[in-house]
């Protein structure tokens, strides 16, 4: 529960690895939002066509219309008066994001950023880091691990490809647990569900 303060803006982060929830958690609190009448805007990077083009999408299928964006400055100039801002896929954003962010809260928004921790290789996926540091919240999703059902941090690639940036779903990556995630493997699941 985010405590209400008058006038004043604040950043959410809502961050965690691939499955783990943070596109549904972000619909919820903008959802919930728009039930209590306040005007909100979502973003996402126009980078990001996996499910839509004008929509974020979960992997649950709960969807909401969204701007998708080349550039954080972008927001800058398509937000206009809306009281809540919801960012997704933060990730794919430049580091001009965290500037942008700052500035929205400080002009008293509410602003909630959605988008994954690490990238593949487990290194810190810029530019979520930096806004962890400067949001007044954060919360950390855990998916369930797709070899043996414990709490999911990591994004497990299953094709053999370098690039930091690969979009998939279910094909390309699954949610694992620290000790059954291989960074340096990249190959499919021979893991079974315990259940
Ligand atoms: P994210 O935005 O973090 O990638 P989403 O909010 O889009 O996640 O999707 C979360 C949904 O993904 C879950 O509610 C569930 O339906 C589905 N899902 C698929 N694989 C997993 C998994 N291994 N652990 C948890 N949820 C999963
Ligand atoms: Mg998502
Ligand atoms: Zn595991």
């Amino acid at each position: 529960m985010i405590p209400q303060r008058s006038n004043a803006g604040w950043i959410e982060v809502v961050t965690g690895c691939m499955f783990s929830g943070k596109t549904e958690e972000l619909i919820r609190r903008l959802n919930r939002a728009r039930y209590a009448r306040q005007s909100v805007l979502v973003f996402k990077p126009a980078t990001d066509t996996r499910y839509a083009t004008q929509a974020i999408v979960s992997h649950s299928a709960a969807e909401l219309p969204c701007l998708a964006v080349g550039t954080a400055d972008d927001i800058l100039r398509a937000v206009g008066e809306v009281r809540v801002v919801g960012i997704d896929e933060g990730q794919f954003f430049d580091l001009g994001l965290v500037g942008v962010c700052n500035r929205l809260a400080d002009e008293g928004r509410r602003v909630v950023v959605a988008g994954l921790d690490q990238d593949f290789r487990g290194e810190p996926f810029e530019p979520m880091p930096q806004l962890m540091a400067v949001a007044e919240y954060v919360t950390k999703t855990l998916a369930v691990c797709m070899c043996c059902g414990g709490p999911a941090d990591r994004s497990q690639r299953l094709v053999p490809r370098d690039a930091r940036v690969l979009l998939g779903s279910a094909e390309t990556y699954e949610a694992r647990c620290r000790r059954c995630w291989r960074p340096e493997a990249m190959a499919a699941s021979q893991g079974t569900l315990p259940f």
